[in-house]
């Protein structure tokens, strides 16, 4: 079981949260034309073996955003921030 420190909640269970993938691909420019692009944004995605940047939402509590550092392979979390505050 993955425990998430919510900056707003403090430590909680991931069964409170929903995944929503990659944080860190970048949507194309709006005025972007290029389909290929729009694919790739949309569709693609890497499958990372070790620390991966990825958003939550804290969905069972303060429905924040978040942005954490998991590794993959051992479920071990180092980092969680609010997606409104997080770097890109
Ligand atoms: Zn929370």
């Amino acid at each position: 079981m993955i425990r998430i420190h919510c900056p707003i909640c403090g430590q909680r269970s991931e069964t409170e949260f929903s995944y929503y993938g990659d944080a860190t691909v970048k949507r194309p420019d709006e005025h972007e034309t290029d389909p290929a692009l729009w694919v790739d944004y949309v569709f693609t995605r890497d499958n990372p073996r070790g620390w991966h940047r990825e958003y939550w939402h804290h969905v069972q509590g303060c429905r924040q955003w978040l942005v954490l550092e998991r590794n993959t392979l051992t479920h071990e979390v180092s980092a969680c921030h609010l997606a409104s505050e997080a770097s890109s």
